[in-house]
């Protein structure tokens, strides 16, 4: 059960430290609040759905694991069935069914985001 206070945590560590063009991480949110994924994604997609939160997709190479910072899409649909990774030039192919292992998704804050907004927006 996530509390009332996990979601305040998350959005008072997030204020203060991003602007709005920066990618908010899962797991730099999940260390620093000391929550686990599952709950973190929760909370993320919560705070998406408050209008609090953008979210997107890049694609990380299960390969070399790094980012493809070229290949950031607004829609998970959107996440193509192949691509070549910028760093290893390793072609990646999969099914529609694997494609969270190299989709991620990361987040930026929207434009006039509170504590009271989140509360007011949640209740509705
Ligand atoms: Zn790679």
């Amino acid at each position: 059960m996530i509390g009332e206070k996990d979601y305040d945590d998350v959005i008072n560590f997030i204020l203060p430290r991003y602007k709005l063009n920066e990618w908010i991480y899962p797991n730099v949110i999940s260390r620093n609040c000391k929550l686990d994924k599952d709950t973190t994604a929760t909370i993320l997609n919560e705070l998406v759905k408050t209008k609090c939160l953008n979210e997107y997709w890049l694609i990380r190479c299960p390969y070399c694991r790094k980012i493809n910072t070229d290949r950031i899409y607004v829609h998970y649909e959107s996440v193509p069935a192949w691509f070549i990774c910028s760093h290893c030039d390793m072609k990646i192919k999969t099914d529609k069914n694997d494609f969270v292992d190299y989709a991620e998704p990361v987040y930026k804050l929207r434009k006039g985001v509170s504590l009271n907004k989140f509360r007011k927006e949640k209740k509705e």
